[in-house]
């Protein structure tokens, strides 16, 4: 048999009921502990690290680059700041530095009649 949580196989005698599933031993112990489930430790270290990144300025060459276009142009379309950023960087790259960069507050994006632009915070 498996744990219905972690797929783990286990034998007849691990196996522990909770909630109607069947369970390995840490997975019920998981499933026991309030501390677990809502996963603390997750949001702390989300919280340090967005505290890192964000405070200290820390920004990774390619999140400069990008800063430093959107401070120049004052605002620029994405594919217009993909084109400029060339090759080395794919869409969905350029989207999550972009968001990464939003979510630290550095740069924003911004509808206007042709569409949305990003400019810096
Ligand atoms: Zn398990």
């Amino acid at each position: 048999m498996r744990c219905e949580r972690c797929n783990q196989v286990i034998n007849e005698s691990e196996a522990r009921e909770h909630l109607g599933q069947t369970l390995c031993e840490d997975c019920y112990l998981d499933a026991l502990s309030p501390v677990r489930t809502c996963d603390p430790w997750a949001v702390h270290s989300a919280k340090t690290y967005e505290k890192h990144s964000g405070g200290s300025g820390e920004l990774t060459p390619i999140q400069s680059r990008i800063l430093s276009i959107l401070k120049e142009t004052g605002g620029i379309e994405p594919a217009a700041l993909h084109a400029l950023l060339g090759a080395e960087l794919t869409e969905s790259d350029l989207q999550r530095e972009l968001a990464a960069l939003r979510h630290m507050e550095k740069a924003r994006a911004q509808k206007n009649s042709r569409g949305i632009i990003w400019r810096p915070w």
